[in-house]
């Protein structure tokens, strides 16, 4: 009997991984879960020689047991290949005091690609083996790197339409620009007059929406979820916490056994909810560090127990962490609870009409495998300040986020563990910001101009992704109201 899974809000019911996978977000609003997690069934001593592509067998394996060996191993074949501009996937490089695991090697330079250059295969995959004939519409809010990850994933995938929402003033120009630049027939990109939870929350409107569904129905289409709540993201995303560990045991920086810690600059949760599942999988971790910018819901959850999105959203140079619903909190919590769908059903109801719910002192005790800090605007310029002063490693916004706080947690608590921070975004993609803190003469405005520079002071190669959308055309003009999501969905399909 293979792995199932169940809806964090009614466990009676459970489910294959494919089914999951397509379905993305539980009929009941939840969020799906395995019914237990596995442990690896290979040694770290035969990790550490493997590939990304074995290591990514090893591990997804485990997960995804209504798959065939075959058509796992042609998912990964398909996702892991010339897209990313090395070999290794994900390298991990060591610069001041720290192993910087680099997870924006794919092809929308951002640690979206780790997961979004599968998903689509998994899916497609999954649709084959549910007999599913109707067309499959991807529906994405997008906080910046999602959307675009999404998009390239799913161009032109058969059987598939992708839409993605994003919030108009809540992106950086290239993130914005690589979304409306996209191609692809199946593709569609609007702009929302609101802010990333408005885009999540319109989303998860319609997928909880019997109605729409039944009318999708009628022309031929089913709504999926490319969001980082699809377990066919989270699969893929603890792979390489894994293929860090084996690495670090390989290049001998580590002692067999030895545990590390890893930091998260986090968002809705996702990345560091897999390093947590890593953990649970066997992986020798000690810490999880949550890194939060000034949208500090998290940190604040973490000192208190209290998750509270009431309070005033601020947008930062970390835009794909400006978020006051972590959506894939609802995974931890439910394992707080002892698995209890009742008491999160119950606190996620609480969290959707009054926006707080408080956890019990027992909940708190199980979070000790976390630490959780967070950096202002100012830190973070100075982490990417310094890192480069002292070592000329060049960190993007978010990852100076990781950088800033784990170093107060290192000075604070004297934890010298080795420690792997999660590097989720290529400078490249937010050259202004980079530019401002290691360049502080700079006034150029001019984004193109700025990368120009910032390859001058770097030296690292300019990715292909950046220089694709230097003269691309913009394909994409629509925007909408976040009242209106739904019918431009509808319009969008010709669904009346
Ligand atoms: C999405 C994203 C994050 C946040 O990750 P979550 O899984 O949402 O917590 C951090 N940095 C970058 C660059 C991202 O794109």
């Amino acid at each position: 009997m293979g792995l199932l899974y169940k809806s964090t809000r009614n466990s009676s019911k459970t489910v294959a991984a494919s089914y999951a996978i397509l379905k993305g977000l539980a009929e009941d609003g939840g969020l799906f879960v395995p019914t237990e997690i596995p442990r690896l069934s290979v040694s770290m001593d035969e990790l550490k020689d493997k590939s990304y592509k074995e290591t990514a067998f090893a591990v997804m394996k485990e997960y995804l047991t209504d798959f065939t060996e075959e058509e796992l191993r042609n998912c990964i074949e398909k996702a892991y290949d010339s897209k990313f501009d090395t070999e290794e996937i994900a390298p991990l490089v060591k610069a001041g005091g720290a192993y910087y695991l680099e997870l924006y090697h794919g092809a929308t330079i951002a640690f979206k690609d780790m997961a979004l250059s599968i998903l689509p295969h998994l899916m497609t995959t999954a649709a084959k083996k549910n007999q599913v004939k109707n067309q499959i519409v991807i529906l994405t809010a997008t906080s910046g790197d999602t959307g675009k990850a999404a998009l390239a994933g799913f161009a032109d995938v058969k059987g598939t339409k992708i839409i993605v929402f994003y919030p108009k003033d809540g992106v950086s120009r290239i993130q914005e620009l690589q979304m409306v630049t996209q191609k692809g027939e199946n593709t569609s990109v609007v702009a929302i007059h609101g802010n990333f939870d408005n885009a999540q929350s319109g989303v998860k409107a319609m997928f909880e929406d019997k109605k729409l569904a039944e009318e999708l129905g009628a022309s031929g289409y089913q709504f999926s979820s490319a969001n980082s709540i699809n377990i066919g993201r989270l699969v893929p995303q603890i792979v390489y916490y894994v293929y860090a560990y084996a690495k670090l045991l390989k290049n001998k920086e580590i002692a067999q056994g030895e545990p590390i810690n890893v930091t998260v600059p986090t968002g809705n949760f996702g990345n560091i909810l897999a390093a947590y599942y890593a953990k649970k999988m066997g992986v020798p971790i000690e810490k999880l560090i949550c890194a939060s910018n000034e949208n500090k819901v998290l940190y604040d959850f973490f000192q208190t127990g209290k998750y509270d999105r009431n309070r005033e959203f601020v947008l930062t140079t970390s835009p794909s962490m400006d978020i006051l619903i972590s959506s894939n909190l609802e995974r931890l919590i439910y394992f707080l609870t002892g698995e209890d769908d009742t008491e999160n059903r119950r606190m996620m109801e609480e969290l959707r009409t009054k926006g707080v719910y408080e956890i019990t002192d027992q909940m708190k005790e199980r979070l000790a495998d976390f630490a959780a800090g967070f950096a202002s605007e100012d830190q973070v310029k100075q982490a990417i300040h310094e890192m480069y002063n002292s070592t000329g490693y060049v960190l993007d916004p978010h990852t100076a986020v990781a950088a800033s706080v784990y170093e107060e947690y290192r000075s604070k608590t004297g934890d010298e563990r080795k420690t792997v921070i999660a590097s989720t975004a290529s400078p490249y993609k937010f050259a202004g910001s980079v530019l401002e803190a290691i360049d502080s003469g700079s006034t150029e405005t001019d984004e193109f101009k700025r990368i120009d520079r910032l390859r001058e002071l770097s030296g690292m190669e300019i990715p292909k992704a950046v220089e694709e959308i230097r003269n691309a055309p913009i394909l994409h003009t629509r925007e909408c109201d976040v009242q209106k999501m739904k019918e431009t969905v509808k319009e969008i399909l010709g669904v009346s």
